[in-house]
């Protein structure tokens, strides 16, 4: 392969695999895939990385991809926001969003799809399957119409309407299924021999983590190469903060960090759905599947985990902690944060507000640092969340006189 990959390596059992081959699990578990940081470190300055692209491409020797052959709708570099206003509110003097909701198809799964289907570009593959809680439909949809490759995306029918019709227009076959994710999950992975397709599902190819770990690579480089103290992220499958993790790791190795201090890495659930949450708390390595999971967060409507282990490390490791919140209360959170800065956060990324809420009181988050809060996708794909009963609009009826002083009251009364 191009680039600097030197293998793949079992996430479980550290078994060797070779890269230039189309890989999926070892032992029914993830995979790593390795590069010769040291030949990074000799082809590669920080220097380099700020003349090129604003995208997460600018990191190329760091990423798999066949170079030049990327499949890239421009994705990332998403802004990273400071956020005086809502840190005020927490008790907070130095809090940020790093906001992917102005991604390709609205959602920081953009990321880790773009470098997967650039990827089964490069194997050849030519047909696709995917489950998804919503956003990762659309993703696949958007990268797979940009590679001509043929998209089938699998989504519990309860999923997000915007989610489903959003990957029909970008061209995927969609099906919706009466069940979660995991259901959907069993479906592409049943079909594999009758359909012929390659199975797209989180963690179960190699690269949707490599793209995905950009995140913590833009962290860095727009924090002046020094991380944050705490990082809370929203977790279902979990790509995204084992993918940072790994990022970071990359990046002490290469020497470009100005501190080896490692931010704690917080990883957020619902109440509704908390496998991650509850093996932390329980101090299990593996997570046992959450059984009725609901959450109005879909993106965090995950039973079960492949990764689990890597998430539940990764957390560990960093001296952070995995916790789940009040599902009632994540609209409120969601509209809080909005509100407060003008950033348009998704139900996901409330839950972690109300996380960040709970630490900040329990003390286990000091005033005074700096604490990166990601925002991972855009609530305008949350129709359903953002017309629960508590934000239903007032309405104004034109057959009568128009009511100035109820149109004061409300406003007051939302204030
Ligand atoms: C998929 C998704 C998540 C969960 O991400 P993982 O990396 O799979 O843990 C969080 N937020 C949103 C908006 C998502 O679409």
């Amino acid at each position: 392969m191009a680039g600097f990959v030197t293998h793949l390596e079992s996430a479980i059992d550290g078994t060797h695999l070779e890269a230039e081959q189309i890989q999926t699990l070892h032992e029914g578990r993830p995979l790593w895939v390795r590069y010769d940081l040291e030949a990074v470190g000799a082809a590669l300055t920080k220097e380099n990385v700020a003349r090129r692209t604003n995208s997460m491409w600018r990191y190329r020797e760091l990423l798999p991809a066949p170079w030049g052959e990327e499949v890239t709708l421009g994705e990332g570099m998403s802004p990273l926001l400071a956020c005086p206003r809502l840190g005020a509110q927490f008790g907070l003097e130095n809090l940020w969003i790093k906001d992917e909701s102005q991604l390709p198809t609205g959602s920081f799964k953009s990321r880790g799809l773009s470098m997967a289907l650039s990827m089964a570009r490069h194997f050849g593959i030519q047909r696709v399957a995917i489950p998804t809680a919503g956003n990762a439909g659309g993703a696949t949809a958007a990268y797979a119409a940009r590679a001509g490759i043929e998209a089938f995306v699998f989504m519990p029918e309860d999923t997000p309407v915007i989610n489903q019709y959003e990957a029909r227009s970008l061209g995927a076959h969609v099906y919706l299924v009466n069940g979660l994710i995991n259901d959907c999950a069993r479906i592409v992975r049943e079909g594999k021999s009758a359909m012929d397709w390659f199975d797209l599902s989180t963690l179960k190819e190699p690269y949707r983590i490599e793209g995905k770990k950009t995140m913590g690579l833009e962290l860095a480089e727009q924090f002046q190469w020094e991380l944050p103290d705490v990082i809370l992220y929203p977790t279902g499958g979990g790509t995204g903060l084992i993918g940072m993790w790994k990022a970071f790791h990359e990046l002490l190795a290469l020497g470009w960090l100005r501190s080896d201090k490692m931010p704690r890495m917080v990883s957020v659930q619902s109440a509704g759905c908390e496998p991650i949450a509850r093996a932390y708390r329980n101090e299990e390595r593996f997570a046992d599947p959450h059984e009725n999971a609901h959450t109005c967060a879909s993106g965090l409507r995950v039973p079960v985990a492949v990764g689990d282990f890597m998430i539940l490390d990764a957390v560990r490791q960093s001296g952070g902690i995995a916790i789940s919140v009040d599902d009632g209360q994540i609209p409120a959170w969601t509209n809080q944060a909005s509100a407060a800065e003008g950033i348009s956060v998704c139900p996901e990324t409330g839950a972690c507000l109300g996380a960040l809420k709970s630490l900040r009181k329990k003390g286990w988050i000091q005033p005074n640092e700096r604490v990166v809060v990601f925002n991972t996708g855009a609530l305008q794909k949350y129709l359903e969340v953002m017309q629960l009963p508590t934000t239903k609009l007032p309405f104004i009826d034109l057959n009568q006189e128009i009511d100035f002083d109820f149109i004061e009251q409300v406003s007051v009364s939302e204030s």
